[in-house]
């Protein structure tokens, strides 16, 4: 038997441990430090938030999950809460504040059951009956939606922008934000993918527009080519548009000038063919992922073909779905079954760039929304509200089903879950009421967001959810309860669903947690000092 006194190490001397009640202390504030940064942005009257990052540049910006991607926090509990905004983002692409702060809210109300010596694995016990019972919730009060409640669909839109910098031209577009996704909606399917989103610095917001086709970075390749062509149809080549073998070939012996004369000769003849067969094919304009000869755009010129040359895959693949065209890999193999069509195909200065527009394509299943906006800073801020819009309308459709917002829904699950407290033992009683007073962070920081005393916009709602009114939510304009269902405040249901699930399941890992271990052996992926906050930054 060895020394008894003697300590035994079993990790190396440079590992901090932090256990138990102080584990949990530490990682519970560093939760709610990451939900309060966030907080004030929430709603219609939220604030923005402007970000310098190490090399001056500057982003402005209301958006949960953009703020704490840019925050660059470090600390692993912080962190944890930044994958709930990303979720969030990945899931429903909106939403992201409103997860994150029931999620604090959530740990919150975790460290008073905490404190009442109630064990984590008890409150986790009841958040998880909760959280289960609080989806129950959701999906019954929802109300349906199908692609053709156009009005609905464009209060979702101007729900997501109420508040951002889209904010003033809301209605012009929403009205293109819809249209572009019922146009590639396949029944309620929609890939996002289908929808570009193209930013132009310059004009107003207003004059953004919706193309039903492209915008490419691209110019026409010869000045002679029309600036305009009406009715176009359209050939997709992936393969280049030169004699290939001449940088191979370059050694070539020549031994008189005759000869050097035939070889030109015979290459333009063989670029003069390959132009002949394109227009023969009908195609007066030509979008190839290759290059271009200059002979060959000089003959394509000639016949009055429009033509940009190396265009991205990615372009490539959306243009085949915009115009109906076949992706052609062989001019030999050319009929004219692949060409695709669009109504107009132009070339648009833009600034100093010269852009083509393919237009008005048939059933396009790609379509382009190109934001305008007098700054980057604005581009960019309205680019980020029309994603999340975008976000909305694919949650709202694919699913089905909707929501009123304002602080409604949040009220409705308090509301039943306090209900189903009853129904429970002592200690699980308690975890879900505190879970239920975390719901009530939504309507109560919209309230205090927007300047009005959050304990009575709380006692008036409360009294309204009492009397049945399933939506009464919180009218931040005017300071009082409305039904903000009639109001037009229209939310995809799995933002809801998802925010909740995503919070209840990080507020449950944090809590499980009672030992921090951060070594230092893996050359010091631990900041210093954990887990305090030494990864914030400072001000927060
Ligand atoms: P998130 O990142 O969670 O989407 P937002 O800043 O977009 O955060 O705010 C969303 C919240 O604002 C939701 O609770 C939504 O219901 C509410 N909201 C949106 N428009 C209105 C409105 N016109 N009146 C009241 N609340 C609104
Ligand atoms: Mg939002």
């Amino acid at each position: 038997m060895g020394n008894q006194n003697q300590p035994i190490y079993i990790l190396p001397e440079s590992t901090t441990r932090t256990l138990g009640r102080d584990a949990q202390r530490n990682n519970i504030m560093a939760a709610k430090l990451v939900a309060e940064t966030v907080r004030t942005t929430l709603g219609p009257k939220g604030m923005d938030k402007m970000i310098v990052d190490s090399l001056g540049d500057i982003t402005v910006t209301n958006d949960g999950v953009t703020i704490l991607n840019e925050m660059q926090i470090e600390h692993p509990t912080a962190r944890m809460l930044v994958e709930v905004a990303k979720t969030q983002e990945e899931q429903v692409g909106d939403g992201t504040t409103t997860a994150v702060i029931i999620a604090g809210e959530l740990l919150k109300n975790a460290e008073r059951l905490l404190d009442q010596e109630i064990h984590p694995t008890m409150i986790v016990k009841g958040y998880r009956q909760a959280a289960e019972e609080a989806q129950k919730t959701l999906n019954a009060i929802a109300e349906p939606l199908t692609k053709k409640d156009t009005e609905l669909l464009k209060n979702i839109v101007i729900t997501a922008m109420t508040g951002k910098g889209a904010e003033s031209s809301k209605e012009k577009l929403a009205e293109l934000i819809v249209k572009a996704v019922t146009d590639v909606a396949e029944g309620n399917t929609v890939d996002a993918s289908d929808i570009k989103i193209e930013k132009k610095v310059g004009g107003g917001i207003i004059d953004s527009e919706l193309i039903q086709g492209l915008v490419l970075d691209k110019e026409k390749v010869h000045s002679a080519m029309p600036n305009q062509v009406r009715n176009a149809k359209i050939l997709l080549l992936d393969s280049a548009i030169e004699v290939k073998n001449t940088e191979i070939d370059a050694k070539i012996q020549i031994t008189d000038p005759s000869q050097l004369a035939g070889f030109v000769e015979q290459e333009e003849k063989i670029l003069k063919d390959m132009a002949d067969k394109i227009v023969k094919s009908g195609a007066n304009v030509v979008f190839c992922q290759k290059g271009i000869d200059d002979v060959a755009q000089y003959y394509l010129s000639k016949a009055g073909v429009y033509a940009a040359r190396r265009v991205k895959k990615s372009d490539m693949e959306m243009l085949a779905r915009a115009t109906g065209a076949s992706i052609v890999t062989k001019l030999t193999e050319l009929i004219n079954k692949e060409l695709g069509f669009a109504g107009l195909v132009e070339e648009v200065k833009y600034g100093d760039e010269d852009l083509t527009f393919i237009r008005e394509c048939k059933n396009p299943k790609a379509v382009t929304l190109l934001i305008r906006g007098g700054t980057q800073h604005v581009v960019d801020e309205v680019e980020r509200a029309v994603k999340d819009a975008v976000g909305d309308l694919i949650a709202s459709l694919s699913v089905g089903k909707v929501v009123a917002g304002a602080g409604s829904p949040e009220m409705e699950v308090a509301k039943e879950l306090r209900k189903y407290a009853t129904t429970l033992s002592g200690r699980e009683q308690l975890a879900v009421q505190a879970f239920a007073d975390a719901m009530e962070i939504v309507p109560r920081t919209l309230a205090e967001n927007a300047g009005l005393d959050p304990i009575d916009m709380l006692t008036e709602l409360k009294a309204e959810h009492d009397k049945g009114n399933k939506w009464a939510g919180l009218d931040v304009f005017k300071g009082k309860v409305m039904d903000a269902w009639k109001a037009g405040v229209i939310e995809p249901l799995k933002i809801k669903t998802q925010a909740v699930k995503s919070a209840s399941e990080v507020a449950e890992l944090i809590l499980r947690i009672d030992d921090v271990i951060a070594g230092g052996s893996k050359g010091g992926g631990m900041p210093p000092g954990m887990p305090g906050m030494g990864g914030m930054p400072p001000g927060y």
